[in-house]
């Protein structure tokens, strides 16, 4: 007789500081499993270009109440490129891919993540989108709140210098004009914003592995995890 054998579809988590190069990681499991990446810190920045766009906040204000009021106006969803293949980020219906990952919104970012009400909304987002199992997701707090139970935890960190030499290349790759001490403070400055926070703070899993990538190549973190999976894989079928 033939039998026919389903892989289980995981959910794999993967948290950790800011341009750790958590979603080139996310995204290329994600490629080599078949499953869907999800950027969640892409929900919080969208969040946050809404509420920039509006000016409810900026340098040195935020104005809670307007935000408040507003949050039920707040739609983000992501839409499959199929051109790229990959999900784009859209706020109300517009594609806001590219803006989001500007500076001004990575100045912003941590204040409107501290937010309660605004995190509830996209926690809750995230789950529904995990509901299709198969996922990788990538974040601060998905191993932590959003999916306690994932198959598998990453935990990613890096040495600051290293983060702040990637992320100013990525940006100068891309022609945005910015200074190597910005992005250095800035990722310093969202280190212990993150770390910091009543709700949510960015914390290892218990049952997270560390990945420190700081002197290693994707192809060889992509090794790293291979075992991982398959080790998952194993333990699942028995
Ligand atoms: O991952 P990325 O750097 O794009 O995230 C932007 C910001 O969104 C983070 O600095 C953090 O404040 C917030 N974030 C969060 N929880 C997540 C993902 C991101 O608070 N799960």
């Amino acid at each position: 007789m033939r039998t026919v054998t389903m892989e289980k579809k995981f959910i794999i988590a993967v948290d950790g500081y800011s341009s750790c190069g958590k979603s080139t990681f996310a995204k290329a499991i994600a490629r080599e499993l078949n499953y869907f990446y999800i950027d969640s810190g892409a929900m919080y920045r969208a969040v946050t270009l809404y509420c920039m766009r509006k000016g409810y906040i900026g340098k040195g204000f935020l104005n809670m109440n307007d935000i408040l009021a507003d949050i039920r106006d707040i739609h983000i969803s992501f839409i499959y490129n199929p051109d790229i293949l990959e999900f784009e980020t859209y706020l109300n219906s517009e594609n806001v891919e590219e803006e989001i990952r500007g500076i001004e919104v990575s100045a912003h970012v941590s204040r409107i993540s501290q937010i309660e009400e605004v995190r509830a909304k996209m926690v809750e987002l995230q789950r529904q989108i995990g509901v299709l199992k198969g996922i990788v997701m990538d974040g601060r707090d998905i191993g932590t709140v959003v999916f306690p139970d994932a198959d598998i935890k990453i935990f990613m960190t890096a040495s600051v210098d290293i983060r702040a030499k990637r992320r100013f290349d990525e940006l100068r790759s891309k022609n945005i004009d910015v200074e190597f001490e910005e992005i250095q403070s800035n990722i310093i400055a969202r280190d212990i914003a993150d770390e910091n926070r009543d709700i949510s703070p960015l914390r290892r899993a218990e049952d997270a592995i560390v990945l420190d990538n700081s002197r290693m190549s994707v192809p060889e973190q992509m090794e790293w995890i291979r075992e991982i999976i398959d080790k998952k894989r194993n333990e699942s079928r028995t």
